[in-house]
C-alpha cells in the first residue's frame, strides 16, 4: 500500500561558523512504511545558502533518513538528506559524508554508539525565559531540574518537543532544566531498552532531525531557541553538547576498563584538534567554571563535572560502559564531534591521515 503525503526534506546549509538547518516540502507517493531509498532526489538553490554560487547554483538533495513527521501526522514523513555537488560528490559542507568514511574505516565490529545531551536556550524578545526586562534574575542555584512557575520556564516547548520526538520515532532518552533560567536539555541515544542500538551515525542523524523539531515546535510558542555556547555572559552557565561515547570493547565487562583508559590516553594527545571541530566560540564557555575544564588543559576524572572527560560513577564501579566527552558546545556538528571521536579511539594514525588530510596537517 502506497500514501499521499508531504515530506519535509531536511539538510544543513553553509552558514558560518555555525551551519543552520533548512527545509522544504513535496508531496510523495510512498509506501506506507517508506525508507530512504523511497524518497526521490531533490535539488535547491545553494546560491540562497552559502553553498553555491549563482551561475551554477543547483545542490543535489539525497535522503538518508526517514522518520514520521509527528505533527503532519499520517503519511507524511521527514527526510533527512546529504548534500551533493552536482557531480554527485559530497558537498564541502556535508560532514556527514566524512563520518561515513570514518565508520567504513573502523569496521562494524567496533560498534561504536554516542549518546548526545543537547542544551539549549529558549528566547523570546530576544532575552532568556526568566530574565526581566531589565536586571537579572536571582542567582543560579534552584532552578535545575526545577519545578514551579518561579523557577521553570519553558517546560511548555521543552515536553511539546519530547512528545514530538518520541512520536517521530527518534531515540529520544529524556529532558532536564538546566542550571541557568530558560536553558533545557534533551538527550538522544541509548536507552537501556532490549534490542535497541545507538550506533552513531542514526543518533547524530537523530540529533539533527531532534533539533529541527525543536526549532518548528518552538514557532507555535513563539519563541526563539538559541544554540549559542554562551548566551549570557558572566556567572550564567553556558550550554553544551556532552557526547557519550562507547565502543563494543567499552561495553563489555572483560574490555571495559582497559580499553577506556586507552580511549582517554589516545583522546588526551588530540586536544587541540577536537577543539577546532567541537563548536564555535567555545572558548567562552570551556572557562574552567560553570562545571567546564578550561580550554587549555585536557583532564579526565571520574564523576568529575569540571573535567573534559568524565568516567560515570556507577561506570567505574561495574568496569565497563561508556565515557562522556564534556568539551563540546551547544552548537557543535554531531557528525563532526562523532568523527572525533572515532577516529581518534579506533582509528591508527595512517587510517586517519588518509581520511582526513586537513586535519593532519592543522595538528601538526
Ligand atoms: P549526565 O549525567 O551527564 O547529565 P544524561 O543522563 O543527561 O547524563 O545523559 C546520558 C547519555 O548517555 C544519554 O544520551 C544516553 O543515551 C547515553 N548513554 C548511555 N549509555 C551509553 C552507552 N553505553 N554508550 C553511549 N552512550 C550512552
Ligand atoms: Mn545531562
Ligand atoms: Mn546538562
Ligand atoms: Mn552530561
Amino acid at each position: 500500500m502506497k500514501t499521499i503525503g508531504f515530506a519535509e526534506y531536511i539538510w544543513l546549509d553553509g552558514t558560518r561558523p555555525t551551519q543552520q538547518i533548512r527545509s522544504k516540502a513535496r508531496i510523495v507517493h510512498v509506501p506506507e512504511t517508506p525508507v530512504a531509498a523511497d524518497f526521490p532526489a531533490w535539488s535547491f538553490d545553494g546560491s540562497s545558502t552559502g553553498q553555491a554560487s549563482g551561475e551554477d547554483s543547483d545542490c543535489l538533495l539525497t535522503p538518508v533518513r526517514v522518520v514520521r513527521d509527528p505533527r503532519r501526522g499520517e503519511g507524511c514523513h521527514l527526510v533527512l538528506c546529504e548534500v551533493l555537488n552536482t557531480d554527485e560528490t559530497p558537498h564541502a559542507t556535508n560532514h556527514r559524508a566524512h563520518l561515513r568514511r570514518v565508520l567504513d574505516a573502523a569496521g562494524a565490529e567496533a560498534d561504536p554508539w554516542t549518546g548526545f545531551e543537547q542544551e539549549y536556550t529558549i528566547l523570546r524578545a530576544g532575552r532568556p525565559l526568566g530574565f526581566p526586562e531589565s536586571g537579572f534574575p536571582a542567582p543560579q542555584g534552584p532552578y535545575y531540574c526545577s519545578v514551579g512557575a518561579d523557577v521553570a520556564f519553558g517546560r511548555d516547548l521543552a515536553d511539546a518537543h519530547a512528545a514530538a520526538c518520541l512520536d517521530a520515532g527518534l531515540m529520544i532518552y529524556g529532558i532536564n532544566a538546566e542550571v541557568m533560567p530558560g536553558q533545557w536539555e534533551f538527550q538522544i541515544g541509548y536507552r537501556g531498552i532490549e534490542g535497541e542500538a545507538a550506533d552513531a551515525l542514526a543518533m547524530a542523524d537523530h540529533l539533527w532531525l531532534a533539533r529541527f523539531l525543536l526549532q518548528r515546535e518552538a514557532e507555535r510558542f513563539g519563541y526563539a531557541v538559541s544554540f549559542a555556547n554562551k548566551p549570557v555572559p558572566g556567572d550564567w552557565n553556558g550550554a553544551g553538547m556532552h557526547t557519550n561515547f562507547s565502543t563494543a570493547a567499552i561495553r563489555a565487562p572483560q574490555t571495559g576498563r582497559l580499553a577506556i583508559d586507552a580511549a582517554v590516553e589516545r583522546l588526551s594527545r588530540h586536544h587541540a584538534r577536537h577543539i577546532a571541530d567541537y563548536g564555535d566560540g567555545l572558548a567562552a564557555r570551556l572557562t574552567g567554571l560553570h562545571e567546564t575544564c578550561s580550554i587549555e588543559e585536557f583532564r579526565a576524572g571520574v564523576a568529575h563535572r569540571g573535567a573534559s572527560i568524565r568516567i560515570p560513577q556507577p561506570v567505574a564501579q561495574k568496569g565497563h560502559g561508556y565515557f562522556e566527552d564534556r568539551r563540546p558546545g551547544a552548537n557543535a556538528d554531531p557528525y563532526r564531534v562523532a568523527a572525533c571521536l572515532v577516529e581518534t579511539v579506533l582509528l591508527s594514525d595512517e587510517q586517519r591521515a588518509r581520511l582526513n588530510p586537513a586535519a593532519t596537517r592543522a595538528a601538526a
